[in-house]
C-alpha cells in the first residue's frame, strides 16, 4: 500500500480541473487529495490520474464530451 499519492503535471491539472482541489503547489494538492481517498485506494487513483490525463483530460485540448465524469467536474461546469 502506497503512502501518499504522486502529484505529477497530470495529477496537479486534474485535481485542479475537477475541483479536487484549488491548490497550486503539488505538496498541497496532495494533502487536500489524501483527504478524499482510502489509502488502499491510492495506488490505483495514481494510475487513475495518469491515464485520464494522458488520454481524456489532456492539457491542451481536453476531451470533454467524452469524459465519463464530466458531471463532477468545476471546469466543465464553467465552461459548458
Ligand atoms: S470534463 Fe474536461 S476538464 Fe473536466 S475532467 Fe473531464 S476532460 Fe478534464
Amino acid at each position: 500500500m502506497l503512502n501518499g499519492i504522486a502529484v505529477d503535471t497530470h495529477c496537479k491539472r486534474i485535481a485542479n480541473r475537477l475541483g479536487l482541489s484549488n491548490e497550486k503547489e503539488p505538496s498541497k494538492i496532495e494533502q487536500d487529495l489524501l483527504k478524499m481517498f482510502d489509502p488502499s485506494d491510492y495506488k490505483d487513483i495514481n494510475h487513475l490520474f495518469i491515464w485520464h490525463g494522458r488520454y481524456t483530460c489532456k492539457a491542451r485540448n481536453p476531451l470533454c464530451n467524452e469524459c465519463t465524469v464530466k458531471h463532477l467536474c468545476s471546469e466543465y461546469k464553467k465552461n459548458f
